[in-house]
């Protein structure tokens, strides 16, 4: 019922060439993909040139931020308009990293989705606990209190058109990811938010895991019933692993002859 996603986050990583040269190897490995859908977010600078080259085809092309006024004097930042203007069509909104380095807070997360809805923009929504967190046994409340604060303004309707990112923060570029059975724990959780919020929306509404998804653990975290898809860190900067992760989304009844 809800089909795949696969999203690669490129982080800080990859010149301009570089970035077109991944995009052209993806399209290669990935354009025929019919069941899955799929997206790479490039950095800033590479944007534009990235989106040339996927134009048209199955790939689509994400932001990693955007600032929430649309223009003005707010040097250094990135909105909305100019984001859909190079043509992304989503952006990923309060990651971990953002959260930890640049002080992200829910309230601005929170502003941040509204732009990206604004525009017409999908807004990849990422939550996840620390490892001290889940050692005090505050998963529940620590992704509660994430989904309410920049989420909890959105009617039914906004909420149809968003992307939630379950990405705990000690499974992040660690190399460890969460266990399938530990993972879809919290996609329950997280799905049973949204059915609380709006229950005509939560069925339909895709759910991503992050945290150290790579081609060897994809399949069996894409195997539980409310993992939706993956947002994929540092395996999306190689082709071919990133193109094994979309390929192990695949429902199987589509790969079998
Ligand atoms: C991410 O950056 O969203 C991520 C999940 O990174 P990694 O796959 O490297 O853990």
């Amino acid at each position: 019922m809800r089909r795949p996603l696969v999203a690669g986050n490129w982080k800080l990583h990859k010149t301009v060439a570089e970035s077109v040269a991944l995009a052209e190897e993806l399209l290669h490995l990935l354009g025929e993909v019919r069941e899955v859908d799929i997206l790479v977010a490039p950095t800033f600078v590479a944007l534009d040139a990235v989106a040339r080259v996927l134009r048209g085809t199955r790939l689509a092309v994400a932001a990693q931020n955007l600032f929430w006024e649309p223009a003005g004097a707010y040097t250094g930042e990135v909105s909305a308009p100019l984001l859909t203007a190079v043509g992304c069509s989503a952006v990923i909104l309060g990651h971990s990293e953002r959260r930890q380095h640049f002080g992200d807070s829910e309230a601005q997360i929170s502003r941040r989705v509204q732009a990206a809805l604004a525009s017409g923009l999908t807004p990849i929504v990422c939550v996840g606990e620390t490892l001290a967190e889940r050692r005090a046994g505050r998963t529940a409340a620590i992704i509660g209190q994430q989904l309410e604060g920049t989420l909890g303004a959105l009617t039914p309707s906004e909420l149809r058109s968003i992307v939630i990112a379950y990405e705990p923060v000690w499974a992040i570029g660690t190399g460890v990811s969460a266990g399938p059975a530990q993972a879809q724990e919290v996609h329950a959780l997280i799905r049973a938010w949204v059915r609380a919020r709006a229950p005509e929306v939560s069925a339909a509404l895709r759910l991503l895991y992050g945290g150290s998804v790579k081609a060897s653990n994809s399949a069996a975290l894409l195997g539980e019933p409310d993992i939706d898809g993956a947002l994929v860190g540092g395996a999306s900067l190689d082709a071919r692993e990133f193109a094994a992760i979309v390929r192990s989304g695949v429902p199987a009844s589509c790969t079998q002859p």
